[in-house]
């Protein structure tokens, strides 16, 4: 017999006796620990955990991984892996990549305001569909139109799942089977595959493109119509820029063409600010009020971007449109809930009482980078000389994101850090497998924080999981 047989057969041995020594599923679900954890996480989750751990406990032994059976080692992993298949999958996690209206973490975070008025509403019954005063039903949608109202001085006011939704509602309702003219410069795609010639075929109008893509001429427009033109619709080129030889015509002009014949005028301003962003530094972002005070007849734009609410789309506008986007049986389809309606209207609230700095991705945009690199700086202290981290602060920027703004940027300060031990993308992802996930940016072998989009009681959990690591 050649040594390696021997010691094969000293391990099959080996095996065969610690085999024996497992304990039945039974005799682990009798014990304290895994009584306590069934009362908490219920008994299925801990009997496939038992059985899961039993299964790769064999494997190991089979493959001469291990070497002994311990009951307190099994009883450790159970737990472990009851307690990790019952942690819910949505999970909040630290967004320190200073993008603010960052989609893939959620957009903006709703005010407390919002959140309060979001409980009150998932929680008991509200008067969502029931109008008070005749005691008969009422629409969801007057709790958020009197706020439109008064804030842009809109007509009417309609509340979807997104802007999508309401691109896609306002053309089939309003230019189904027949065409709108929109100019080549427009053409969008935002994430998520959001296009507008494709939003366009779906809802069953046909694009009629106009004019190129640098430059658009109010009588590309004109000389487009014809009797199967149904609307005009302007997109507002949120998430990049043309610059250069460039031409669009003004707002004035194409409510003035639209009028002529007629004609319905939609435009999609994506971020949808409420207010006049122009003070806070932010660039090309007209503000929903100023397009209705120019006469578009519908305005869409999200509710979860530069307006800082839930996910929502937002119609806006004139009466005599919106009646009938209202009545299209495809928007009791795209219709949203108590919960988006709770939230929305006490964020648009907000804004009624002018205290915007209660929205948090307001105060976050308008943050001084002084207070940011201030909090960096008392994190550079905690973290730097521990455990192989190096911590400094530096000049950087950050961006508001949620394809808007584009070609912007707000100054900021960033927490730089480094290991001794580990490249940046090591470290990055030690961060993002935290409890709670920390996201932060890797450029030129540095991970990088910025303090702007983490809430300040965040700071200390940020320190917490550098701990750690050290
Ligand atoms: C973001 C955006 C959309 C899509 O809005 P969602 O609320 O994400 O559905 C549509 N049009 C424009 C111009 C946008 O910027």
């Amino acid at each position: 017999m050649s040594s390696t047989e021997n010691r094969l057969d000293e391990g099959g041995a080996v095996g065969e006796s610690l085999l024996r020594q497992i304990p039945s599923v039974d005799e682990l679900l009798g014990r304290e620990a895994l009584r306590a954890l069934e009362a908490r996480l219920g008994r299925r989750l801990v009997v496939d955990a038992t059985r899961k751990v039993l299964q790769s406990l064999r494997a190991r032994i089979s493959n001469g991984t291990l070497a002994k059976v311990s009951v307190e080692m099994l009883e450790k992993e159970i737990v472990a892996a009851t307690e990790k298949t019952a942690e819910l999958s949505l999970r909040p996690v630290i967004n320190a990549t200073g993008v603010i209206l960052h989609t893939n973490l959620g957009r903006a975070p709703l005010a407390p305001e919002a959140v309060e008025h979001l409980v009150e509403a998932a929680t008991r019954y509200s008067n969502l569909e029931y109008d008070l005063a005749r005691g008969e039903r009422g629409k969801r949608d007057a709790h958020t139109d009197r706020l439109f109202a008064q804030l842009l001085g809109a007509e009417m006011t309609l509340v979807v799942n997104n802007n999508a939704a309401a691109v896609f509602l306002a053309l089939n309702t309003l230019a189904a089977e027949g065409e709108v003219i929109v100019s080549r410069g427009e053409l969008i795609e935002i994430g998520g595959s959001f296009r507008i010639p494709d939003i366009c075929s779906k809802s069953g109008a046909t694009l009629r493109e106009v004019g190129t893509t640098n430059r658009t001429r109010i009588a590309d427009y004109a000389a487009a119509i014809n009797e199967r033109t149904r609307a005009l619709m302007r997109v507002h080129p949120s998430n990049f820029r043309v610059v250069g030889f460039t031409e669009r015509p003004a707002l004035d002009e194409l409510v003035n063409l639209a009028r002529q014949h007629s004609l319905p005028l939609i435009e999609d301003l994506g971020s949808g600010c409420l207010v006049d962003v122009a003070p806070m530094g932010i660039r090309d972002e007209p503000p929903a009020g100023a397009s209705l005070k120019a006469g578009v007849d519908v305005v869409t734009f999200s509710g979860d971007k530069l307006l800082g609410g839930p996910q929502a789309g937002i119609l806006t506008g004139k009466k005599e449109w919106l009646a009938k986007i209202r009545s299209n049986p495809l928007f009791r389809a795209l219709r949203v809930d108590k919960l988006t309606i709770a939230a929305l209207e006490a964020t648009v609230a907000l804004y009624q009482r002018g205290d915007l700095s209660a929205i948090p991705s307001f105060r976050m945009i308008q943050m001084p980078a002084e207070e940011i690199g201030a909090r960096a700086a008392r994190l550079a202290q905690k973290i730097d000389g521990r455990g192989g981290l190096r911590a400094e602060v530096r000049e950087g920027e950050s961006v508001i994101g949620g394809g808007s703004t584009p070609g912007q940027s707000l100054p900021t300060r960033l927490l730089a850090v480094t290991h001794a031990g580990h490249s940046a993308q090591e470290l990055e992802q030690s961060l993002r497998r935290n409890s709670p996930p920390v996201l932060a940016r890797v450029e030129n072998d540095l991970v990088l924080l910025d303090l702007r989009t983490v809430f300040a009681e965040q700071d200390e959990e940020i320190a917490r999981a550098f701990e750690r690591l050290a």
